[in-house]
């Protein structure tokens, strides 16, 4: 069956008359041709087609968005470290976890989606995981892996993880309300949201010093909305956020200064943050910091065909 996704536009934005082709002939002159085409334009690069006003704009994205439901549908397709996060990640909070590349941040996110779903410490039942991937990295597979490592069923697995992409930072904005959604209409079910990477869309979209205000205000609100969202529904948020070198850090000692992207705006909207860096092979040392329960800790743990899991010493 063909993905609602890729359907060419005309098909369900229901265009028939002159005006609404002519549209589409417009979007198609710059090579959109499919409703996933127009998730991954922005609405200001949409405004800067010649012809479309910005009501129109509206009005193709409002059409797409409806379409994009479908595209949210249950993919066919506890925990890090238990002694660092205690046996569990908080609820209705943010946690954060950064790292240069191969770090594990994306191993960590597809180890959650399994652990989510056991029971743990404290009571703690265990439910579905919404993730939401930002860089095409998830892969349904690796669960399969993690599953065996806890003896769980690879079907129950998949089927308690709903999947979205997301192509721009406004796509991972607008995906929310689908959270929102999803979360309302099984209540208590979802345990965790997972958007893995924060930051990466928004990288993208906006460059340079003269669109950071923009993304930071931008980055402010779907975090706002990403807490209020975690509390209203009583779901913990995990996200992971990538690292830049940090020219402020010239005059420290460390040999190569980085920092954790997103500025002071993620710096507190995360209620806890974990850091990741390399350790021998494929060992890693995540060290938590700015936790308002947790002391500051280091732990290493292993990258293994069955998740993160703790480093054998
Ligand atoms: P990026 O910033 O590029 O997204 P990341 O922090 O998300 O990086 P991951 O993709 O989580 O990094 O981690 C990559 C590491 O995981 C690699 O070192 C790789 O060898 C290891 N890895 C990936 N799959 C497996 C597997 N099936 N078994 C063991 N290790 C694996
Ligand atoms: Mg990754």
């Amino acid at each position: 069956m063909k993905a609602a996704e890729d359907q060419v536009v005309e098909d369900e934005a229901g265009y028939q008359d002159d005006e609404n082709m002519a549209d589409l002939k417009k979007l198609k002159s710059v090579g959109i041709c499919t409703v996933k085409g127009i998730q991954m334009t922005t609405r200001r690069a949409l405004c800067n087609i010649k012809g479309l006003s910005e009501a129109k704009v509206d009005k193709i994205k409002e059409a797409a968005g409806k379409i994009l439901y479908s595209y949210f549908s249950s993919s066919s397709v506890g925990l890090l470290c238990s002694k660092l996060l205690g046996g569990g990640m908080e609820s209705m909070a943010i946690t954060e976890a950064f790292g240069e590349f191969r770090t594990g941040k994306t191993q960590l996110s597809h180890t959650l989606c399994v652990t989510a779903q056991l029971p743990g410490e404290d009571g703690y039942t265990g439910g579905k995981v919404i993730f939401i991937d930002t860089e095409n990295t998830f892969r349904p597979d690796r669960l399969k892996d993690i599953a065996d490592r806890f003896n769980v069923d690879h079907d129950a697995v998949l089927d308690n993880v709903l999947y979205a992409r997301a192509y721009t930072s406004e796509h991972q904005m607008e995906l929310l309300d689908f959270v929102a959604a999803k979360f309302h209409e099984e209540g208590g079910v979802f345990k965790l949201l997972i958007i893995d990477s924060i930051m990466a869309l928004f990288r993208v979209d906006f460059s340079g010093r003269g669109e950071l205000a923009e993304r930071q205000q931008k980055l402010a609100q779907m975090l706002s909305r990403l807490q209020k969202i975690s509390e209203e529904y009583n779901v913990a948020v995990f996200v992971t956020n990538q690292m830049t070198a940090d020219p402020g850090a010239g005059m420290t000692f460390q040999a190569d200064p980085k920092k954790p992207i997103g500025g002071h705006i993620l710096a507190h909207a995360s209620t806890t943050r974990i850091s990741l860096r390399k350790g021998r092979g494929e060992l890693r040392i995540a060290k938590i910091f700015d936790s308002p329960d947790m002391p500051e800790n280091e732990a290493t743990f292993a990258i293994t065909p069955g998740g993160i899991a703790d480093a054998k010493e």
